[in-house]
């Protein structure tokens, strides 16, 4: 166990997730509270790695499991079924997180910070401010990324008010020109070519549960769908081998367009029906316009279908 309080974000991070757990051991550090260390649950995609090396910062150590009693701030999720191995069983000092609130529940009082904004760091932001904390370069580049990230430049419609306002700052602090170094950050991430398909299902993958239903909602960032799909038989056995392994009722990925805000979704399982009943498949496939946000869009949809 470690004696220091773990600070992470969800499987198969983001750069939201990682960038936040960075960026919230320096707040607690910089407020006097020096027994924090943030860890990552997953590999570092290859978006978050353009970021870091932007920086010059290594990643946090990978970790997967909890003991008993461990010490634990959770960012950016709160759901059991998307955290660390143990977590049942750890104790949770602090939520701060900007998704909804499921499957979530303490032994013990807690802090929460729960926000309907477009990404954590736009919550870390505000404590910085909140708390009179000067935010340096580096800090500055790490939750202008997450924010650019989350909201694929303020274009998802997961977009707030706060989103934009703390953007502007940040990258004001940190020197960076926002759609340049956005655009940068972003294609980063869809360099796809190293990855088997079975990697790119898992990407950035998460799983949910509504009455028995067990789902999952995959998504990667692309700037051509046509070169994704030319791999679309592979994908598929990808899938459904996910589905097996997981005994999953639907696996759905999303591959979104990040320069024309549209998704095409490929979805696979006994309960693709949870699309279709909106929205008609052809070759288990579907062209959704103006179609980006997993949390805002494509889960109420699935959840409305259930
Ligand atoms: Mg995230
Ligand atoms: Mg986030
Ligand atoms: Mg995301």
């Amino acid at each position: 166990m470690s004696d220091k309080i773990l600070i992470f974000g969800h499987r198969n991070p983001d750069t939201d997730t990682i960038c936040s757990a960075i960026v919230k051991q320096i707040l607690n550090e910089k407020s006097g509270n020096n027994d924090v260390k943030a860890v990552r649950l997953g590999n570092v995609n290859k978006e978050t790695e353009y970021v870091l090396n932007y920086i010059g910062i290594e990643a946090p150590e990978l970790i997967e499991e909890v003991s008993e009693g461990q010490e634990v701030i959770m960012v950016d999720h709160n759901e059991f079924d998307q955290s660390v191995g143990g977590i049942d069983n750890a104790k949770i000092i602090e939520v701060i997180d900007h998704h909804r609130i499921s499957n979530f529940e303490t032994a013990e009082p807690l802090y929460y910070t729960a926000r309907p904004y477009g990404c954590t760091s736009t919550i870390l932001y505000g404590e910085f401010k909140e708390k009179n904390i000067n935010i340096d370069k580096k800090e500055a580049t790490l939750m202008a990324s997450a924010i650019i990230s989350d909201t694929l430049l303020l274009k998802s419609p997961t977009t707030t008010e706060y989103d934009r306002k703390a953007l502007t700052e940040l990258a004001d602090i940190a020197g960076i020109n926002i759609n340049e170094y956005g655009l940068d950050m972003l294609k980063a991430g869809t360099d796809l070519d190293d990855f088997t398909e079975e990697e790119l299902v898992n990407l950035d993958s998460k799983k949910f549960e509504k009455d028995g239903v067990k789902c999952v909602i995959a998504q990667v960032n692309t700037v051509s769908i046509d070169d994704v799909l030319k791999r679309e038989k592979k994908l598929k056995e990808a899938m459904q081998n996910e589905i097996n392994k997981n005994d999953l009722d639907v696996c759905i990925l999303a591959i979104t367009d990040i320069l024309n805000s549209n998704s095409e979704l490929i979805v696979l399982g006994e309960r693709s029906d949870v699309i279709e009943k909106s929205h008609h498949l052809e070759n288990d496939r579907v062209f959704l316009e103006g179609v980006v946000s997993r949390k805002k869009q494509l889960l109420p949809l699935v959840e409305s279908n259930i």
